[in-house]
């Protein structure tokens, strides 16, 4: 599959769900009304739609959501998909709050994934508890070191927030750095309406790796994941830590990715309404090739970038979308 940009997309993040245990604030509001249950692929739907992006060139497939572990036939999902593995797919891999992570860490191990990407934004129970409205920490903590324990390989996302986790991004680093975990840090972006929380909280990453290069050497690493991250090194922990910074570094030029909503919706980009709707034709009985046709049709119309303004924070949502409704 290749866009009219010539990038080639081989990256598929796959949402199950928009439903969630947590309501983290940068994230949901505090009341969400989800999706009706009917609204939202079956098992069978999104692993037919997995097999037939991968038989397109998708090479890497993130299960993400909502929180992707919620779903009660998830683990059935990780094992069909993870079938494609070797035949096409070189990697699946999950985006979860780590909540339930000690139940299905070993259903996921056996399903063939080998990197789970674990969202903690801070170390500090009671902060925790307040940032995701629901969270308790040790639980997740549990969860990485049953993970980890099973031999998944850990990176923390931390999304970067002023007054709130800013000062605790040393103590990240550090406690990463003696678990042998990446961190990815990531700057806050406009999407779903959260009010005005946002912009208060917003935090450039040019800013904190001046500040953590004072303390670290960092050197810029040639490590390269599909996602969006520049790497660099930190000599010190022996870590790499990743910036995913949508505002400073525009990062859409090398974009390999596509993201497919619970709801069968294919959107081109993370920022802009770009989409396509696969849940009418695969349930008015499409064939595989009649997918294949739309879903490559729909290549065309992939936008060449987002285009959030860090200027234009205070307006509230850029995109309409929340996070967990697109998949992050
Ligand atoms: N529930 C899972 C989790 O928290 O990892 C998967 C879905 S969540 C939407 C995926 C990632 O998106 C998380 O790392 C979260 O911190 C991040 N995220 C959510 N809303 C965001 C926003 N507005 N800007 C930047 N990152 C966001
Ligand atoms: Fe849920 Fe993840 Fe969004 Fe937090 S970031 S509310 S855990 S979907």
């Amino acid at each position: 599959m290749q866009d009219t940009f010539g990038r080639n997309i081989t990256y598929l993040r796959l949402s199950v769900t928009d439903r969630c245990n947590y309501r983290c604030n940068y994230c949901m509001a505090e009341e969400m009304t989800f999706l009706p249950r009917q609204q939202v692929l079956t098992l069978e739907e999104l692993s037919r739609l997995g097999r037939i992006f991968i038989e397109l060139g998708v090479r890497q497939l993130r299960v993400t959501g909502g929180e992707p572990l919620v779903r009660r036939d998830v683990g059935a999902l990780f094992h069909r998909l993870g079938q494609h593995i070797g035949h096409g797919l070189d990697e699946l891999t999950l985006t979860t709050n780590g909540a339930l992570l000690s139940r299905y860490a070993s259903a996921l191990y056996e399903a063939g994934v080998r990197r789970v990407n674990v969202s903690l934004d801070t170390l500090d129970a009671q902060r925790f508890h307040q940032l995701t409205r629901l969270g308790d920490l040790n639980q997740v903590l549990d969860g990485i070191q049953a993970a980890a324990q099973i031999g998944l390989k850990i990176k923390i996302n931390t999304v970067a927030l002023k007054d709130v986790n800013a000062h605790e991004i040393e103590q990240l680093v550090i406690w990463c750095g003696e678990r042998g975990y990446d961190l990815s840090l990531i700057e806050s972006m406009p999407l779903g309406e959260i009010g005005d929380l946002r912009d208060a909280h917003f935090l450039s990453l040019d800013k904190v790796r001046e500040r953590l290069k004072q303390r670290w050497t960092l050197t810029p690493s040639t490590y390269q994941t599909s996602g969006p991250a520049r790497y660099q090194q930190i000599a010190e922990t022996g870590q790499r830590i990743g910036f995913i910074t949508p505002y400073s570094h525009n990062f859409c030029a090398t974009c390999n990715r596509v993201r497919l909503t619970c709801t069968g919706t294919l959107f081109l980009c993370l920022g802009q309404e770009n989409d396509l709707d696969l849940r009418q034709p695969l349930r008015d009985g499409a064939t595989d090739a009649e997918l294949k046709a739309l879903i490559l049709q729909a290549m065309r119309h992939k936008p060449e970038g987002h285009d959030f303004d860090a200027d234009r924070l205070a307006d509230g949502a850029q995109v309409v979308r929340f996070m967990s409704m697109t998949g992050g």
